[in-house]
């Protein structure tokens, strides 16, 4: 790798993604606050062209777009039951 013809900045990456979530990562303990369990967890190199980290990122976009797509929904439900119960009653209010 060293003695290549790839740009500097082309060695960078790869080095980053071959090492990634790797022992030459350093890592962190999460453990229960109980003791019941721990577990360690390597760091990843957050680059852009890692395939590791982007799919990562892309799994916690597309659940926040979930998250929002299931709040829309929710309103449109609710805008529908209201209309719906306008519809019905109106006319009893109505004749009152
Ligand atoms: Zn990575």
């Amino acid at each position: 790798m060293q003695a290549s013809n790839l740009p500097t900045h082309v060695k960078k990456v790869v080095s980053a993604v071959t090492l990634c979530r790797t022992n030459a990562m350093k890592g962190r303990v999460y453990s229960c606050p109980n003791g019941h369990f721990s577990i360690f967890i390597r760091e990843s190199c957050n680059n852009r062209s890692c395939p590791t980290c982007q799919s990562e990122i892309k799994e916690n976009g597309i659940l926040i777009q979930k998250k929002k797509f299931l709040i829309l929904h929710i309103i449109i439900l609710f805008l529908s039951y209201l209309l719906f119960c306008i519809h019905i009653f109106f006319p009893i209010i109505k004749n009152l």
